[in-house]
């Protein structure tokens, strides 16, 4: 894939780049790697100057750098500046409480005399350049996540992002460098995946995090294992959102449409799989395919936008796939379900879609549908709403509405996912941990479990 920046609104490429060549990357590498030698040993207080600083830049660049988010990859522009607010909160979340996550501890439970010393502790100490391979989804807020803990944390940051959003990565590198990092605390690497093997081989590359596809996970990962590097993989996922008969059913189909379209349908945390309780299953149908057929479709550079263009011909092509399969199978299309033709839209746009009569020989019961499609299961009953959901190889997160405590005693018992969102929808918050099981992948971004996966958790004892 070019290095390129293409406006999905309309086709049209705006700006393409040169890879880096082996010089330019050697040198970053060096200069990660002396970087990490001083950089390390800074106090908390000084990373977390630097921190807020850059969140106060970022704040005042909120309009430019949502406009060259939604030129590059297509969400409503609204959505890419409320982005843009959220990397500003989770930077100062991360300058504030980092020093306090990544305390000493001092096991309390033990006498210490049995381990034959006279003190213990445990001390988080920064492992050096960590390699994060991102999408372009949320191209500021995945490697925000990311940097703004592995900095506090003392470590520094080597940026691979997606090929399509090149200005963004470059922008990152640009507002690290404007708040007064020391230069190599955060590089933007412009390679295409064909080179994050090498780099990955690298000594002086001490891990790798990245969010991105299952085959991409893959790659990293088994390259991550020959080396014996630690990684962090944020994968796909194909999110249940359960309705049992107790809960507000209005209020319940109201948010499913926006579990759904955030970000065009392209989120990894999108509920994706409405399961539904046959007592409610109609009202709730009714009610959401109301919802997806009302919204407006359109230039995601216009503020009333609600769902852009998909950011890839690519990623039209295997969702209007996904689709097509599932019709073949006999799945009923209560709304959209074949490609819009509106010669006012020229991009890679896919209408709101929903389908119903779902079965497990579809594709789209098992894959992850990355756009505004939604598919629609009817439950029996409790056991069922769980083996429905749990039946996929994604266990990222799940959303259950119920107002009934022992129904929600059972979800959180039985659902396979990394989080479970009861009467609302899945988001990610600085202080709650995020991430999955299954093919959705391993370790956890955010809250004080993320800032300690990229730290040397070293036993300090005392004879
Ligand atoms: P992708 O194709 O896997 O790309 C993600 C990143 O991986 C890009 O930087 C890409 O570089 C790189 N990459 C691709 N193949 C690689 C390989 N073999 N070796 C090394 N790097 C490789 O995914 P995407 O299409 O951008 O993003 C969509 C996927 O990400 C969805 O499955 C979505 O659910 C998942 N996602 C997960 C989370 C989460 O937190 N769990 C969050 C957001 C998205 P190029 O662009 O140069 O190919």
């Amino acid at each position: 894939m070019p290095i390129a920046t293409v406006n999905p609104a309309n086709g049209e490429t705006l700006k393409t780049y040169e890879a880096m060549g082996e010089e330019e990357l050697e040198r970053r590498l060096q200069l990660a790697e002396a970087t990490f030698r001083t950089y390390r040993t800074t106090s908390f207080a000084e990373r977390a100057r630097l921190m807020h600083r850059a969140a106060e830049l970022l704040d005042g660049m909120q309009q430019d750098i949502g406009r060259v988010m939604t030129t590059e990859m297509g969400k409503p522009v609204k959505q890419a500046r409320a982005e843009v607010a959220k990397c500003a909160k989770a930077m100062r979340w991360y300058a504030d409480h980092a020093e306090e996550l990544l305390a000493d501890e001092e096991p309390s439970d033990f006498d210490v005399k049995d381990s034959g010393g006279s003190r213990v502790r445990v001390r988080y100490r920064p492992l050096g350049p960590v390699l994060a391979v991102m999408p372009w989804n949320f191209p500021l807020w995945q490697v925000i996540r990311f940097a703004a803990p592995a900095l506090m944390a003392g470590n520094v940051g080597l940026l691979k992002h997606a090929s399509n959003v090149p200005q963004t990565a470059l922008f990152l590198e640009d507002l690290f460098h404007q708040a007064g990092y020391p230069e190599g605390c955060f590089q933007t690497l412009l390679i295409g995946s064909g080179a994050v093997d090498d780099i990955l081989r690298d000594e002086r590359v001490k891990a790798a995090t990245l969010t991105g596809s299952e085959p991409a996970g893959r790659a990293v990962a088994s390259t991550s294992g020959e080396m014996i590097k630690k990684t962090v993989l944020e994968l796909g996922g194909s999110d249940p959102y359960v309705v049992m008969p107790s809960a507000d059913i209005d209020r319940a189909a109201q948010v499913a449409v926006t579990a759904r379209v955030q970000n065009n349908g392209q989120s990894c945390i999108a509920a994706k799989r409405f399961i539904v309780h046959k007592d409610v299953y109609d009202r709730f149908a009714e009610r959401f395919v109301e919802g997806m057929k009302a919204l407006k479709v359109g230039d995601p550079m216009e503020e009333d936008t609600e769902v852009g263009p998909l950011a890839s011909e690519q990623g039209r092509d295997d969702l209007e796939e996904l689709v097509e399969d599932a019709k073949r199978g006999g799945a009923t299309v209560l709304c959209g379900g074949h490609r819009l033709r509106r010669p006012e839209l020229p991009g890679w746009y896919y209408p709101p879609t929903v389908l119903a009569g779902i079965t497990r020989e579809m594709r789209i019961h098992r894959e992850e549908a990355f756009g505004p499609v939604a598919t629609l299961y009817r439950a029996s009953g409790l056991d069922e709403a769980v083996l429905i959901a749990n039946d996929s190889p994604f266990g990222l997160s799940s959303n259950v509405w119920t107002r009934d405590e022992a129904e929600v005693d059972r979800f959180v018992r039985d659902l396979e996912a990394g989080g479970v969102f009861f009467n609302g929808m899945t988001a990610s918050h600085p202080a709650f941990p995020f991430g999955g099981v299954k093919r959705s992948g391993y370790g956890r971004e955010l809250s004080g479990h993320g800032i300690r996966e990229f730290c040397n958790i070293t036993t300090v004892w005392h004879g």
